[in-house]
């Protein structure tokens, strides 16, 4: 065949075909468009997952007298006029791509009056072909009608899945312009009935209630940095650790109020949680990060859903320490009977901590007493972000049950438990510690062997530096038999060959952390802390809550599960009606 162009009919389609994918596609174009109009209401409505029908009515600026016409032309836009406006992009539409895309595939009805004309305009079209312009009279503000979406590509069509499927996609739509405009009114309505209403009060914690549910919305945790010369503002909410879900799909991040798909963005949130939360569970959060527009190049995607970033690095750090700075600092005692975890304002309330931490800054974090007692020097190599959330000096009472340690406290009975407490002892010290400095390690008087599957030699082989640096000495003994010489001080009394095989298995699987070292310390930590149904003296328990109290995360264990509750002086006063 020889080369043709093609003509515009056909050309028209392909260029729509990257735009406009499916009816959540023509939804979000239509919706960013009343956002950029500046409408302070949107109204959506959606049949058969929009394979009927697809109709977004806002009361934004409208379009000038004599303009819808051209508003339909591929490449007509409002938005920007020339290059260097390309470099710095403030709206979120700048292709003029969107309604002739829509167009070209389905038959449209724009009706749209500017607030200072007294009539409006009507324009039709079928499949790119105006059919119908005219005056017509009209409320301000934008409506525009898709029908017989895809009727003439009955291929993309068949790629619609059922209207339930559609119909979700829709609504994930909203659901996140909801989140990303709070002062904005959402209404949106699948086959008439309502599934999406916010109120625009501008209030995220009131829409992440509309969408997520009120308990979510009660403990979201809020961050809001504010931008500086060097690095980019983060406002949003993350959930507690006491909140989460099985996907990503619940990290909902924007760019200067673009919603993008970034990898980078949902990692740097994600890794905010390391030791939080467990393996293979993800936070809800919803986040918007202010960069300077000439930072960004969102012209990358026909559908602008990807962005790039200049310089990724300190949007990285700014976006993982904001969300770290507020999970640390909202993880407080959980309290019997009291406010949720997590309840928004709770751990401000904490007392000041101790020492030369100060709130809003890189928080050096206090030196860990060693056996003699004497202040460890203090440690370099910790992520300089994390707030030291304090707990106040407790004076153990007894044991119950030979798991739990009771103490009291100036508000209060804390009851704590015993592994996690330990475990969490360990974790900071074999990270903060043993890793920066060098681990102790215990000889054993008589050696052991131990047989290593494929997969554990891998392992063995491979992080050699690490395993000794907690303090194993391993010498391979032949075929699959490995003597083990020393093993880390923290490990004295339980067998050394399980706490090598338990080392190897949990570094491979992860056990919910994202790096060696921490997989390392994790297992170092659940392996020698105390047991459960394990008797301790007074002495045993004081310095237990010693160590505790020395924690940068005492609250929580390595994997973010309580290691304390809390029976304030308030309820216990409540609870024998001294005070109402
Ligand atoms: P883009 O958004 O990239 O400019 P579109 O094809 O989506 O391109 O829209 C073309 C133009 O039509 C816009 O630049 C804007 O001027 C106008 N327009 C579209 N929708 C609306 C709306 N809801 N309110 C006001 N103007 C609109
Ligand atoms: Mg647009």
């Amino acid at each position: 065949m020889p080369i043709r162009l093609l003509p515009q009919e056909v050309s028209s389609k392909i260029a729509a075909g990257e735009v406009i994918e499916r009816p959540a596609s023509v939804v979000k174009e239509l919706v960013e468009n009343s956002l950029d109009a500046g409408a302070a209401d949107i109204r959506v409505s959606v049949v058969q997952g929009g394979l009927d029908e697809i109709r977004v009515s806002d009361n934004g600026s409208g379009i000038a007298p004599g303009q819808a016409e051209l508003a339909f032309e591929r490449f007509a836009t409002s938005k920007l006029t020339d290059v260097p406006d390309l470099e710095a992009i403030t709206t979120l539409g700048f292709r003029g791509e969107a309604l002739p895309s829509i167009a070209a595939v389905s038959r449209v009805v724009l009706v749209s009056r500017e607030a200072a004309s007294d009539e409006g305009a009507r324009v039709e079209v079928d499949e790119g072909q105006i059919t119908y312009s005219g005056p017509e009279g009209a409320g301000f503000g934008t409506t525009v009608t898709v029908r017989r979406l895809f009727a003439n590509l009955p291929a993309r069509r068949k790629f619609m899945r059922s209207v339930a499927a559609e119909s979700s996609r829709v609504q994930t739509v909203i659901a996140r312009y909801a989140l990303a405009y709070p002062a904005v009114r959402f209404e949106l309505a699948l086959d008439g009935k309502t599934a999406v209403s916010t109120t625009g009060s501008g209030v995220l914690r009131e829409v992440v209630a509309d969408v997520y549910g009120p308990n979510v919305g009660h403990a979201m945790l809020e961050i809001d940095v504010d931008p500086q010369s060097d690095r980019p503002g983060v406002r949003g909410m993350i959930s507690p650790a006491s909140i989460s879900r099985s996907n990503r799909s619940h990290i909902t991040t924007f760019v200067n109020g673009r919603w993008v798909q970034d990898r980078m963005l949902t990692y740097s949130i994600h890794d905010a949680y390391r030791g939080f939360l467990m393996e293979r569970r993800f936070p809800i959060a919803v986040i918007d990060v202010k960069a300077d527009p000439d930072e960004i190049d969102v012209n990358v995607h026909p559908s602008k859903a990807e962005i790039r970033f200049r310089r990724e690095g300190p949007i990285f750090s700014a976006v993982q320490q904001a969300a770290r700075a507020a999970l640390v600092a909202g993880s407080p005692v959980q309290e019997i009977g009291g406010s949720p975890v997590g309840e928004p304002g709770a751990a401000r309330d904490d007392p000041a901590p101790p020492g030369p931490a100060q709130p809003g800054l890189a928080w050096p974090v206090a030196p860990l007493p060693d056996e003699s007692g004497h202040a460890a020097a203090p440690q370099p190599a910790q992520p300089p972000m994390l707030p030291h959330s304090t707990l106040p000096a407790l004076r153990v009472l007894g044991q119950v049950q030979s798991t739990y340690i009771t103490a009291e406290g100036p508000d209060g009975i804390y009851l704590i438990d015993q592994h996690a407490a330990h475990e969490r002892v360990l974790f900071e010290k074999v990270t903060s510690e043993y890793l920066v400095r060098g681990a102790e390690s215990q000889s054993l008087i008589a050696p052991q062997t131990v047989q290593l599957d494929p997969q554990q030699r891998e392992l063995l082989e491979a992080q050699r530096e690490l395993v000794a640096g907690l303090g194993f000495v391993v010498e391979h003994f032949g075929g699959r038999a490995y003597m083990i010489r020393a093993v880390s001080a923290l490990l004295t009394g339980t067998d050394p060959g399980q706490a090598l095989t338990d080392l190897l298995d949990t570094m491979a699987e992860g056990g919910g952390f994202e790096g060696w070292e921490e997989r390392a310390a994790y297992s170092i930590a659940c392996h020698g802390a105390i047991r459960a149904n394990q008797t301790l003296t007074m002495q045993e328990m004081a310095e237990l809550i010693r160590q505790l109290e020395a924690c940068r995360q005492p609250h929580t264990c390595p994997h973010g599960r309580p290691t304390m509750v809390h029976l304030t002086s308030a309820r216990l006063e409540r609870e024998f009606g001294r005070k109402a």
